[in-house]
């Protein structure tokens, strides 16, 4: 540990005299984590937030969690869930320490070997014997879920060289990330307590060439790292990836993303997070556990280029883009709906959803979905409209949900940033009474789901005042009041 604080001190000095490279042959992997973990530390050693700011939440115990799942395995895999080689390890070593600056970089698996690292040509797979039925379910769906979804064909081997190899037998639920062109058949382990859909749609993402969404190189614009709620030895599994092997393609950091970690991943005390979002109204909606967003979708759809696959040319609305699978219509950012996504999508029940105009009034909105008969997951679905250049304010009176990380089970999300494509605010927590909600846009898009239990939320809503700020600007003896609108 002493000769890698000295690196760090003096990083370039080192650099100059002898590569990276050949200072960590000799490592091994728990080298390269002790490398990564005194990297993340020197760069966010004086930055995170202060536990004062912290409102403890009451969170429910999530249904599956990767992290729990792979308790055992900490020293092994990177980022909780990820095989990596010491090759690739060395490369986010040496990336991180020739970084300088913020200089903002291009979440997908695009290394040298673009397009080998993806599967060009489908993905032959095998569900090994060792599976349990639940895993074995499980899989299918996310298998369904991404053929579905992507232009990526899914089918079951006969004789090819290299496939996916869902393992069952071990603990744990892992994947290598992207196709790895040296092995014949690519493991994919899906272990005892890794068989929820948000889990095995997760593990097969990594293995079709996903990163974490954290990993993504300006993720600190959008959420903090909170160094001092991890245990130091842990840091390097949040270490950022540097261009040379990861692309966004321009596509918006989701904080909802399924590829996400929770809050309290490697944290300490789950009362404190590790990681918090930079807009504090979107801290409830990481560590979603329910399926793959629109955001992760769309990724996986841009990295396989299957735009290419329709010679259509539509004019999605609202960040849609052009469905692979049937070329005449759009993929829609949740809470669309239509061809061209011009639509508010369809509600579960012809007795919710539908457009709230907002006025001057302040109006009281309450809704509760409740379970009962043979549908389980019900989405009510409303857009809320304001005249044109004006604002929404959502005010919140009362929330009764299903409190976990991710609010992604019983919920409402109201998406009231400019970029309608990421998941939006989402509540499921009573301590999220008395929030105060402001959309950028004149259309607030918001779904109210109900998947376990029933769901109830009461709001306020109306216009938001235009105000009217009072800029003074003194000069002798004169008062010069402008009036500037906000
Ligand atoms: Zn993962």
């Amino acid at each position: 540990m002493q000769s890698f604080l000295f690196l760090f001190t003096l990083p370039s000095l080192i650099i100059s005299q002898t590569s990276l490279s050949e200072i960590l042959r000799r490592s091994d992997r728990s080298r390269l984590f002790d490398t990564l973990t005194e990297i993340v530390h020197e760069e966010y050693k004086d930055k995170g937030q202060s536990s004062d700011q912290i409102v403890p939440v009451q969170y429910q115990r999530r249904e599956a969690s990767i992290a729990a799942a792979n308790e055992k395995l900490q020293d092994i895999l990177y980022e909780g869930d990820i095989l990596v080689t010491p090759q690739f390890l060395e490369r986010v070593v040496d990336a991180s320490l020739r970084r300088q600056g913020n200089r903002l970089k291009r979440q997908a698996f695009l290394d040298a070997t673009y397009p080998m690292s993806i599967w060009t040509e489908g993905v032959p797979y095998v569900l090994h014997p060792s599976l349990s039925l639940s895993s074995r379910a499980s899989i299918q769906r996310a298998i369904s879920f991404w053929h579905e979804e992507t232009c990526i064909n899914f089918r079951p081997r006969t004789n090819e060289v290299q496939y996916l190899n869902f393992v069952g037998n071990g603990d744990g639920c892992w994947s290598s990330v992207g196709r790895d062109t040296k092995s014949g058949p690519q493991p994919v382990s899906i272990g005892a307590g890794c068989s929820h859909f948000g889990v095995t749609s997760h593990e097969l993402a990594h293995a079709l060439g996903l990163f974490h969404e954290q990993s993504r190189y300006d993720r600190d614009r959008f959420v903090t790292l909170n160094t001092n709620r991890v245990p130091r030895r842990l840091l390097y599994n949040f270490a950022k990836i540097g261009d040379d092997e990861l692309t966004t393609y321009s596509l918006p950091y989701d904080v909802g993303s399924v590829m996400h970690y929770a809050p309290t991943e490697f944290a300490i005390d789950r009362r404190f997070p590790a990681l918090t979002s930079v807009d504090p109204n979107l801290q409830f909606a990481m560590g979603n556990l329910y399926g793959p967003t629109f955001v992760d979708v769309a990724l996986l759809n841009v990295h396989y280029n299957c735009a290419s696959k329709c010679r259509s040319a539509l004019n999605c609305a609202n960040g849609g883009y052009i469905d692979s699978r049937k070329c005449d219509r759009c993929k829609c950012p949740s809470g669309f709906g239509g061809r061209l996504c011009d639509e508010v999508d369809v509600s579960f029940s012809q007795n919710c959803g539908g457009i709230v105009q907002v006025g001057e009034d302040v109006r009281r909105f309450t809704i509760t979905i409740r379970q009962s008969g043979m549908i389980r997951e019900k989405d009510c679905i409303y857009h809320f409209v304001a005249p044109p250049r004006r604002r929404i304010l959502i005010n919140v009176l009362q929330v009764d949900g299903t409190c976990v990380e991710g609010c992604h089970l019983d919920t409402a999300e109201f998406k009231m940033v400019a970029d309608l494509r990421p998941v939006g605010y989402r509540l499921c927590c009573n301590e999220q009474r008395g929030s105060r909600l402001v959309s950028v846009g004149n259309i607030v898009p918001a779904i109210f789901q109900s998947t376990r239990k029933t769901y109830s939320i009461r709001f306020e809503y109306t216009l938001q005042a235009v105000r009217t700020k009072r800029r003074v600007v003194q000069s002798d003896m004169q008062q010069t009041i402008v009036d500037v609108e906000n």
